[in-house]
């Protein structure tokens, strides 16, 4: 049984009030909060287990060692990744997709290239690639998505064509919660010779994930949107593809040996991981994909759809509100406009007096906002731990923002 009760007292800021009211957290889209566990595994490694890893041969170096390179087995488990060297550990999301560009795409881009992304693409999945395009001419093409905010697979994979060399997708819209059949558009994509990039910062949240099952080449995931430290992330990278990779940053940890002349690199996947990472962050990390994987992914998942179904219930009834976005199946995030266009920042504001946290502005998806005609959202984005009645509260604060602003 799915206890919220239970699993909100492992959270400890939850319990906390904001301007008078009790903390109603539908921020998660931009950072979740964190269990205990997680607290205490980051305290108890500063406080007991501390040491730079893999240089020392000393005991807690080689402590720190073992339970920093344990998470990348966590990792592997947690992705359904066939193994752990196919896991590069990173800051985030945004680094994982960077290695990606600098370390995979770039070497191989010729001008005329082209990369396939979808219009809803958050702008760390964006940035990098325009990279290619203004440094070595590559050309992005992209795929729009429908009236309901839904993505088709079949519209990605006729968009590629003989000079496309990577199709680059989100699972989950971080903006409209739109699911992305990514392993449909991986089939098309492999079947035309094109690998697959997916931003998976949204979707391991929400969903099981199985990067064996999709078949994707990349899967980059980000450790403080899973209930863990911020500066902790990952990223799957099929053996194949890392066997094709060149190392993006340099310096220690990711060589075997450096001369005058000459440099031997680690073997991947340290090839890939230069300088000191961050260990207590990652450390965390581990600890917080154990408590989500303990929790039950399919668990939170159904517990999230019935968030979503009562939520979408509740909007219907507001016909002031425009929520963007409607793709069956999306994940519980709700981007939404009030009608007589008061901004996204006073709506939020209005909330906020009321202990709701949510999220206002373009939310790093400049095409996305630009399709969709609007220059700002609120977002509404929930996790593990919120509950129906957070839903009403929203939707009170809602009806609040409305009366002021008719
Ligand atoms: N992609 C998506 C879909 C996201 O929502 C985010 C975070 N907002 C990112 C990428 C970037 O993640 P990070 O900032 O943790 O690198």
């Amino acid at each position: 049984m799915y206890d919220v009760d239970k699993i909100r007292a492992d959270f400890p800021i939850l319990a906390r009030e904001v301007n008078g009211r009790p903390l109603t957290y539908l921020d998660n889209g931009a950072s979740a909060q964190k269990p205990q566990v997680v607290i205490d595994a980051v305290s108890r490694a500063y406080s007991h287990e501390y040491a730079n890893v893999h240089r020392g041969l000393h005991y807690l170096s080689n402590l720190a060692t073992d339970k920093y390179e344990a998470v990348r087995g966590t990792v592997a488990r947690f992705l359904g990744a066939p193994s752990e060297d196919e896991i590069v550990f990173n800051s985030g999301t945004t680094e994982g997709i960077n290695l990606v560009a600098y370390g995979w795409a770039m070497p191989r881009m010729e001008p005329g290239d082209e990369i396939v992304l979808s219009v809803m693409e958050h702008h760390a999945n964006i940035v990098p690639w325009h990279f290619l395009r203004e440094r070595q001419g590559v050309v992005l093409k992209w795929v729009d998505t429908g009236p309901d905010g839904s993505l088709d697979p079949q519209a990605v994979i006729d968009a590629i064509g003989p000079k496309t060399k990577l199709v680059a997708v989100t699972h989950v819209s971080n903006v409209l919660g739109t699911v992305v059949d990514v392993k449909a558009i991986t089939q098309g994509a492999h079947a035309k010779g094109v690998p697959v990039l997916v931003d998976g910062s949204q979707s391991a949240v929400h969903l099981p994930v199985d990067v064996s099952d999709i078949g994707c080449d990349f899967y980059a995931i980000t450790g403080h949107k899973l209930y863990g430290p911020s500066g902790s992330g990952a990223i799957y990278i099929k053996s194949a593809r890392m066997a094709e990779m060149r190392p993006f940053l340099g310096g220690g940890d990711m060589i075997k040996e450096v001369s005058k002349d000459a440099v031997i690199y680690n073997d991947p996947p340290m090839k890939f991981e230069a300088g000191t990472p961050g260990i207590v962050q990652i450390i965390g990390m581990g600890v917080a994909l154990d408590y989500m994987m303990d929790l039950g992914m399919e668990n939170i998942a159904a517990h999230e759809a019935g968030l979503r179904d009562y939520a979408q219930d509740r909007f219907a009834g507001l016909n002031w509100l425009q929520v963007q976005g409607h793709a069956p199946g999306k994940a519980a995030i709700f981007s939404f406009t009030l009608e007589g266009a008061a901004h996204a920042h006073d709506i939020s504001t209005i909330l906020d007096k009321k202990g709701v946290a949510v999220r206002a502005g373009h939310h790093c998806a400049g095409p996305l906002m630009d399709h969709l005609g609007v220059t700002a959202t609120c977002r509404a984005s929930f996790g593990l731990y919120n509950t129906r009645a957070e839903v009403d509260v929203l939707v009170e604060a809602l009806e609040l923002a409305h009366e002021l602003f008719a």
